[in-house]
């Protein structure tokens, strides 16, 4: 089967302005403008109202904490108070509930254009001990590439910490998992749907001898490593004051300094330690969204790309956000850092659009997804620009950034359309959301 996607309004490729041939699952013709392509298709798609660019990559989020949004409890509140008011509540999490959170998360994600979805699950509370297998269960149901991670919480309440005690994994209990989880889920071959990395949760929630398992276990298995890292100064105070190290300090001490890991938020980093990443080979996955929204600070993207560092981009659970919109995600990353480099050309549209697609992809490890090439698999995300917002629109690609572009047309993962007319086909969103809206009234 190939099938021409069709002068495209614009692409985000070079030498594509006729459009792509898909054949399975990949990209095998980049077709100039006015041209045909060099053998017979089975199949056009006209794309003359559609912008094309490759499908969004999500690198961080929980998709639990969709049951969470504006909750009165976690509101106006920076990030180890938030976490202090949300744990009981998440802790009332169980199977059913986590089901339609994931469901919606990766719907929405979907689109918005994402074509990789990645979720950072660490609430394993009694019950919910096949979370990732659930994931994964739902991610092949909607059609999604995903990349789910499995976290975990190895401190507790009676430890001094804020997750509560029955939340909490003791660490061979998570490594057994974890290798269960590899063994069953991590596929490592070229255009894979499925991957698992590991994820301990942040340095306040579980311990060095953990995360140096971690990484042994990743190094095994041939996966990525993700935590959470250098967030907030408040982490940063308690590192200093518990293990005398500054966050990246006691990344180090775990063994995590290598091109497997990457991290979430990446905010508080000096630029020497930017240097230390990018010579590592280490990835920040940008949040600017949870960023702004829990006031934790402005993530050093260009001194980390200058570094060598993979950026990356995540909209973070919804909670923080408050949704899991990836194509908002870009236009917020452009503003936030235009803030703060105080320059307005600092960031562009493109830099940011770079970071949710290429810059995810080597986050994740991933060379056969992100750009719009010769044999990189079909993900692609589709846009119309015949709303309201973007009426009087110059520059198309600049038009989805700038203009606010938050749903896709059509969405192609793996070259299959998953979204077709804005929404998921066989998926009934009223009554996935009406189900998932009853699921958090238990958050209340
Ligand atoms: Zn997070």
């Amino acid at each position: 089967m190939r099938l021409w996607i069709k002068n495209p309004l614009a692409i985000l490729a070079e030498d594509a302005g006729g459009g792509i041939v898909v054949e399975d699952t990949r990209i095998v013709e980049l077709v100039a403008s006015g041209r045909a392509p060099s053998a017979p298709v089975d199949e056009a798609f006209d794309a003359s109202r559609h912008v094309v660019i490759p499908g969004l990559i999500n690198t961080h989020h929980h998709f639990f904490q969709t049951l969470a949004r504006a909750h009165p409890k976690g509101m106006d509140r920076e990030l180890f108070p938030w976490l202090m008011s949300l744990y009981p509540i998440w802790g009332r999490i169980d199977p059913e509930m986590f089901r339609l959170a994931v469901r919606l998360a990766l719907a929405e994600l979907l689109m918005s254009g994402c074509t990789t979805a990645m979720d950072h699950h660490y609430l394993f509370a009694r019950g919910l001990e096949d979370a990732i297998d659930i994931e994964v269960e739902e991610a092949r149901a909607i059609g999604i590439r995903a990349v789910m991670t499995r976290g975990s919480l190895s401190l507790g309440v009676s430890d001094g910490a804020a997750p509560p005690d029955h939340c909490v994994q003791d660490e061979d209990t998570i490594l057994a998992d974890s290798e269960r989880l590899l063994n069953r889920y991590h596929d490592r071959s070229e255009g894979a749907m499925t991957q698992i990395a590991l994820a301990p949760c942040a340095p306040f929630v579980v311990g060095l001898p953990l995360m140096r398992q971690s990484a042994r276990l990743a190094e095994k298995h041939d996966c990525r490593l993700h935590t959470h890292l250098a967030e907030t100064k408040d982490e940063e105070a308690y590192c200093l004051e518990r293990f005398g190290l500054r966050p990246l300090d006691w990344l180090e001490e775990a063994g995590w300094m290598g091109p497997r890991t990457w991290l979430a938020h990446g905010v508080h980093f000096t630029c020497e330690e930017c240097e230390r990443l990018g010579r590592a080979g280490v990835g920040v996955c940008h949040c600017p969204t949870s960023n702004a929204t829990l006031a934790s600070g402005f993530c050093k993207t260009r001194e980390l790309e200058a570094a060598g560092s993979p950026v990356g981009l995540g909209v973070d659970g919804s909670a923080s956000n408050d949704s899991s919109n990836l194509m908002e995600e870009v236009r917020h990353a452009v503003l936030v850092n235009r803030l703060h480099y105080g320059s307005a050309s600092a960031v562009t549209h493109r830099d940011a659009l770079r970071w949710a697609t290429e810059g995810s992809a080597r986050c994740l490890g991933r060379k056969d997804i992100g750009r719009i090439a010769v044999g990189l698999q079909a993900d692609l995300a589709l846009f119309t620009l015949d709303e309201l917002r973007y009426s009087g629109a110059h520059d198309p690609i600049a038009a989805l950034v700038l203009c606010g572009a938050n749903r896709a047309d059509r969405v192609m993962v793996a070259g299959t359309w998953r979204v077709v007319d804005g929404v998921p086909p066989g998926l009934d969103l009223r009554a996935l959301v009406e189900a998932h809206s009853a699921a958090a009234r238990k958050f209340a």
